[in-house]
């Protein structure tokens, strides 16, 4: 922790060196087009690091990240991102990825928000607004909100599907293929929760 603004540099230095000696074309090879297989919609969480916790190499997952993980039609920065996927990439899978402890989630459900996160959590809110029985028969707080974040993340996975740029691609290539996650911080462990769709 504490990482300071000096040592990105030196820290992208010794990168570029290392990988060098270890695979001596590694930039050349991704100087040429990209070809990844995932497109990654997870949160801007700074715990919640995509590629380091799949184990994922440069040029294999095309990644958007967002307050909460969000998948709104009427916002054309994930639209783009969906669309440039679908249809230029051709990705295999979609992945939308939330994560237990959400301070976005948990922020959404609080008062005094107010500024673009007001709106921006509008989506959240309504999906606890729709689940408010099954929430509030959770006695504990933090269950609560664990059950939040994966309703999120089906509401999204939904959301993914409903896009007519996916309908077509999934009508003309069999494929992308959804895939909702819950990532758990205090493990590292990946959830799928395995949607079927
Ligand atoms: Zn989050």
């Amino acid at each position: 922790m504490g990482l300071t603004y000096k040592q990105v540099f030196e820290n992208n230095r010794r990168w570029v060196a290392e990988k060098s000696v270890s695979d001596s074309d590694f930039l050349a090879k991704l100087s040429g087009e990209q070809q990844p297989d995932y497109l990654y919609i997870g949160c801007s969480d700074s715990r919640v690091p995509a590629e380091i916790f799949m184990g994922a190499q440069p040029g294999e997952v095309f990644v958007h990240r967002n307050v909460a993980n969000q998948v709104d039609p009427s916002d054309r920065n994930v639209m783009s991102v969906i669309q440039f996927a679908v249809t230029q990439l051709q990705v295999e899978h979609i992945v939308v990825c939330g994560h237990y402890l959400c301070g976005g989630i948990k922020a959404a459900m609080e008062k005094g928000i107010d500024g673009p996160l007001d709106s921006w959590f509008q989506q959240i809110r309504g999906i606890a607004g729709k689940h408010r029985d099954e929430l509030e028969g959770i006695d504990d707080l933090d269950g609560r909100y664990r059950r939040l974040v994966e309703l999120n993340v089906e509401v999204q996975c939904t959301n993914v599907l409903g896009l007519q740029v996916v309908q077509e691609a999934i009508g003309k290539n069999g494929s992308p293929t959804i895939h909702g996650w819950v990532y758990e911080m205090h493990t590292g462990r990946l959830i799928d929760l395995d949607f079927q769709y």
